[in-house]
């Protein structure tokens, strides 16, 4: 290849918002014909807003630690205030916010969906503490996050543990059949849902919901225009990923839910094996190791550093139609030399 076509090819790139690591990338991207997608805030705004507080199980038995849905979010919020994964912003502008649960007009069961209205728990005046004031967090020490898992801190002077059940598992908090059911039911409602752990007890179900930005369908289009094979890798449920995957146009035997971080290296290095040539997309920390892994890495312009810092381009525009910019305008480059 030419050094001069090349550097037309990355000025080309840059004016298009698709910005290179340096010109090798465009040999890099030239071959791949596989594209894994991760979903929050690489196909999805990664916006994710609140939608319900469980503090029961779908039986109405309340769930252990019988906290009371503010409570909950009001410790759930400050404990996910030093994670900048979409999941946490939204529960901490909640709590900031002062989410109120729905009014009792709104709690007649046929206004009930999904099934996770909060439900008051008996008994939850014996329980000191609240929100804090509208506007400000409760006070968090200790803060931990785990990739891909969830997050823990002190929490006004509560040990506080929120994100998948084998992250509370991992914790020490224990995670029951009436638990396990509250989050089943709030995952076929469509969310995304977490676990709350306080003091070695499951005390709610937080559900939060994104929206499909409006250029995935098409980028999804282009990559198969361009003979690449879609696929959607996620460490969220597998609800959520078919709902997305079906709304932009994957296949549901390319869809994976419910992996690890290291989950989404493994997907890159199986496509590999069968001799695929892979380009992996991601915004997140749990992203990081399988863009470095991927023969070619995106990172959306949005995202966070450290998946900006493990690609090899970065997409200003953050949309998935900029993935199949990238790989045409590799081609078209790498003609032109040969
Ligand atoms: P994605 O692949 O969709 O970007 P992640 O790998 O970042 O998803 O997260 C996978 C799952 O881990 C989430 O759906 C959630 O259950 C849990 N999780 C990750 N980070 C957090 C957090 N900060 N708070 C609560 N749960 C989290
Ligand atoms: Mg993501």
């Amino acid at each position: 290849a030419t050094p001069v076509a090349l550097v037309a090819g990355t000025g080309r790139g840059s004016q298009l918002g698709i910005l290179l690591s340096g010109p090798q990338v465009l040999e890099e991207a030239r071959g791949v014909d596989a594209v894994i997608l991760d979903k929050t805030g690489t196909l999805t705004e990664g916006r994710m807003a609140l939608a319900a507080v469980t503090v029961a199980a779908p039986s109405g038995e309340p769930l252990p630690a019988g906290l009371s849905p503010e409570r909950a979010l009001a410790l759930a919020g400050a404990a996910e205030d030093g994670s900048e994964h979409p999941i946490a912003r939204a529960i901490a502008d909640a709590a900031r916010a002062g989410w109120t649960r729905p009014s009792a007009a709104a709690q007649s069961d046929e206004a009930a969906p999904s099934g996770t209205l909060p439900t008051p728990v008996a008994g939850e005046a014996a329980h000191s503490g609240g929100a804090a004031p509208s506007g400000s967090l409760l006070p968090a020490t200790g803060f931990v996050s785990s990739a891909g898992g969830g997050v823990a801190a002190t929490v006004d002077g509560h040990a506080v543990v929120l994100g998948k059940a084998d992250h509370l598992v991992a914790a020490g908090v224990p995670v029951g059949p009436e638990a396990l059911a509250a989050l089943a039911t709030a995952e076929e409602a469509g969310a995304t849902a977490v676990l709350l752990g306080v003091d070695g007890a499951v005390a709610a179900v937080l559900s939060v919901t994104d929206t499909v930005k409006p250029s995935s369908a098409a980028g999804v289009a282009a990559l198969r225009e361009l003979g690449v094979t879609p696929w959607l890798v996620t460490g969220d449920n597998a609800a959520v990923a078919g709902a997305v995957a079906a709304e932009v146009g994957i296949s549901p035997e390319h869809v994976v839910a419910g992996v690890r971080p290291e989950g989404k290296v493994e997907r890159v290095r199986a496509l590999q094996a069968a001799g695929r040539r892979v380009a992996m997309v991601g915004d997140g920390v749990n992203d990081a190791p399988a863009l470095a892994a991927a023969d070619l890495g995106l990172a959306m312009g949005a995202g966070t550093d450290v998946a900006r810092a493990s690609a090899d381009i970065e997409l200003m525009g953050s949309s998935v139609k900029q993935v199949a910019q990238a790989i045409g305008l590799s081609r078209a480059t790498l003609k032109i030399i040969r």
